[in-house]
């Protein structure tokens, strides 16, 4: 994805294309984004059994809406078979076979959380936008959307990547849903209704080395959302549908505090919560000007890291303090990074 170059006698890095997970990687520090996607630096690279089952259920959702069904008990009989399937090949290690049988309980009881909570009205919605979207692919998993970012002061344009796992119509919305294991990241962004005030205020500190603020998961979020608005904005454009408006909302499939287990019974129940990021995205002042669910603050800022990966900047001391205290303690880097081996012989000397 990466190469470094030295022009003009500065180091340059070539990017061709960006993730918004390498964004959020830079976004924890410069220097780890240097080490996982400049210099190519293989972490432990294991997600664990919650991504793994998340994609499970993500897999049987998305097939079972690919089938068209839009009536609640053909929807869950739909997932619910294509999950028995992918479930009779998942290879996890369970300590027996009860714990087997349990996960697998929670699971269907998520996936009937999703249909009864939003699953019937979106298959509704993917089904109305396919017949406005002339075969447009509208279903994933994984479907792919980008944005494509100009540089601040250069002549150049860098393509962003993200992904969602469906589209479909809401009213005059075009809305792109991602499935995540939980909503926990997010932060205040899961209880604020808009952009002005405490959402504003912890995205700009962020930048601001005169405050201590410092949120990358929350600000990656709003890049994440920015991306996918405009990708999904881009293949609007390409339908024929630009005079819609776009959104992105999250659904958690691994929440477990949305569920509740009756041992003796040996039952599951589960609810679902859903965020729609655009709240906390569009700036009205910016959706004024444009009509378009846009955010000129994060537009703008969002740039403006992508220009200095793009320039090599990965230098982490001056968010260093935050740096060192939130993000190394947990990094797989720590061994062979300089920043992190000279402060620590700092520290002991
Ligand atoms: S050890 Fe710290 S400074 Fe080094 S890459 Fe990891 S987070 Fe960044």
């Amino acid at each position: 994805m990466t190469d470094g170059s030295v022009e003009g006698g500065q180091e340059r890095s070539r990017i061709d294309a960006l993730s918004v997970d390498g964004l959020a990687t830079a976004l924890h520090c410069p220097r780890r984004f240097e080490f996982a996607h400049v210099d190519g630096l293989e972490g432990d690279g294991d997600d664990g059994p919650t991504a793994d089952r998340v994609a499970l259920l993500r897999t049987a959702i998305c097939d079972a809406l690919r089938r068209g069904e839009t009536d609640r008990e053909a929807l869950v009989e739909a997932a619910r078979g294509r999950l028995e399937a992918l479930w009779a090949d998942h290879d996890e290690r369970f300590h027996s076979r009860t714990q087997r049988r349990h996960e697998l309980r929670v699971l269907e009881a998520t996936l009937e959380a999703y249909v009864d909570r939003v699953g019937v009205e979106h298959a509704a919605g993917i089904e109305r936008l396919a017949d406005d979207a002339a075969g447009g692919e509208l279903i994933g998993p994984e479907l792919p959307v980008s944005s494509t970012v100009s540089l601040p002061d250069r002549d150049e344009t860098v393509e962003i990547d993200a992904a969602v796992d469906y589209v479909y119509a809401d009213g005059q919305s075009v809305v792109g849903v991602r499935f995540v294991p939980t909503l926990a990241p997010l932060g205040l962004l899961r209880y604020r209704s808009d952009w002005e005030g405490a959402v504003a205020e912890a995205f700009t500190d962020h930048f601001d080395t005169a405050t201590d603020g410092f949120d990358p998961t929350l600000v990656g979020a709003l890049f994440e959302t920015a991306v996918v608005i405009d990708g999904l904005r881009a293949r609007c454009e390409r339908l024929g549908l630009e005079d819609r408006t776009c959104r992105y909302v999250q659904i958690p499939l691994a929440d477990r505090s949305s569920t509740a287990v009756n041992w003796v019974r040996e039952t599951v129940e589960a609810s679902l919560e859903t965020v729609d990021l655009t709240e906390t995205y569009i700036d009205h002042h910016t959706y004024g000007m444009t009509h378009e669910h846009r955010n000129r603050t994060v537009d703008d800022r969002l740039a403006a890291v992508v220009g200095d990966l793009l320039a090599a900047e990965y230098d982490p001391t001056n968010r260093w303090t935050q740096i060192s205290s939130e993000v190394c303690p947990d990094c797989e880097y720590a061994v062979c990074c300089q920043d992190y081996i000279a402060a620590e012989v700092r520290f002991d000397g």
